[in-house]
């Protein structure tokens, strides 16, 4: 298959399409950074939609990342028109070629379901209400409208994407190989975790199978505790886990962002488990300890 990929330089992309490669697709990344990349056989780095064609399907994860900053009224706008925006200007492409792609994989994570408790949760559950839920139930819709144009679409729930150089580990990892780690807040809160291989297997194994449509969430079947998680970490790097992060200095520092770190939510990949995808990395201390070992 032709794929283009939206985000295809990101820490998430830029293993996606070396994945794709290996598995036979010629690839496109939209950037605006196409000049800037380096040559890599099989992937074609363009900074424009309007010379695209014969694209047989599109993976969409192009956004502006939401841990960088605070969350400004500006940097709100930034982060759903880097997601909607491009997700619409996708669209309008779609629509004005004679032959539209017939898939559409795009992003969209588990903040979705908002703060929660300790239930699980699948994907037929409601969404939340706050910033980042109505981000990504916006940023959802916005792909779905491709079903209009006769487009398969799925949309990934993705939970938080563990690997070796970037995401959430690369701003943990400091501190926790100091020995200065330790849970966020109370710890209570849930973490759904999925190793960045294994979403990398899911979305390719999303674009392969043409029976799965619309959400799947994106996280490995074991999510844990915050306070469980950080002394996984620290127990891979053989530190210890001793200095937990109060909320109201967690607050301070990031604003409303913080939000993010000291609520979670226990989710599970419930539908891509029943239809037939099996995760390599289930449990999360032989996952960190690969990572980080
Ligand atoms: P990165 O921040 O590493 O990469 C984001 C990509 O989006 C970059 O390749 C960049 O491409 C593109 N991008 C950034 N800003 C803009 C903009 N203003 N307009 C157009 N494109 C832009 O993200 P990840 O790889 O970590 O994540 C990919 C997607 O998955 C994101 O949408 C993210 O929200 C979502 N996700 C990620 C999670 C994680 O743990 N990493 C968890 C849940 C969801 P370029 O600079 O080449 O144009």
């Amino acid at each position: 298959m032709h794929v283009l990929v939206t985000g295809g330089t990101g820490f998430i992309g830029r293993e996606l399409v070396v994945a794709l490669v290996a598995n036979g697709h010629r690839v496109s990344v939209l950037s605006r950074r196409a000049g800037q990349m380096p040559f890599r056989e099989g992937i074609h780095y363009t900074g424009r939609l309007d010379g695209l064609r014969a694209v047989d399907a599109v993976i969409n994860l192009a956004g502006e990342n939401l841990a960088e900053r605070r969350w400004t009224a500006t940097r709100k706008q930034q982060l759903r028109d880097s997601r909607i925006g491009t997700t619409q200007r996708l669209l309008s492409w779609m629509e004005s070629l004679p032959t539209p792609p017939q898939t559409l994989i795009s992003g969209s994570a588990i903040g979705y379901y908002g703060p929660r408790d300790d239930s699980p949760l699948d994907e037929s559950a409601a969404p939340g209400e706050d910033f980042a839920a109505r981000l990504c139930r916006d940023w959802e819709a916005e792909a779905l409208r491709a079903q209009t144009l006769g487009l398969r679409v799925c949309t990934l729930r993705t939970g938080v994407v563990l690997g070796r150089d970037g995401g959430a580990l690369a701003k943990m990892l400091p501190a926790f190989r100091l020995g200065g780690g330790g849970p966020l807040g109370n710890g209570q809160q849930w973490m759904s975790w999925v190793r960045r291989v294994d979403l990398v297997r899911l979305l390719i194994w999303l674009l392969e199978n043409p029976h799965c449509q619309g959400a799947y969430n994106g996280t490995a079947p074991e999510p844990v505790r915050n306070r469980d998680f950080a002394r996984a970490l620290a127990a891979s790097l053989r530190r210890p886990a001793l200095l937990p992060m109060p909320a109201p200095a967690l607050r301070l520092l990031l604003g409303e962002m913080a939000g993010l770190l000291l609520s979670g939510q226990r989710v599970l990949p419930t539908r891509a488990q029943a239809e037939g995808f099996v995760f390599r990395h289930p449990s999360l201390a032989p996952a960190l300890s690969e990572i980080v070992g």
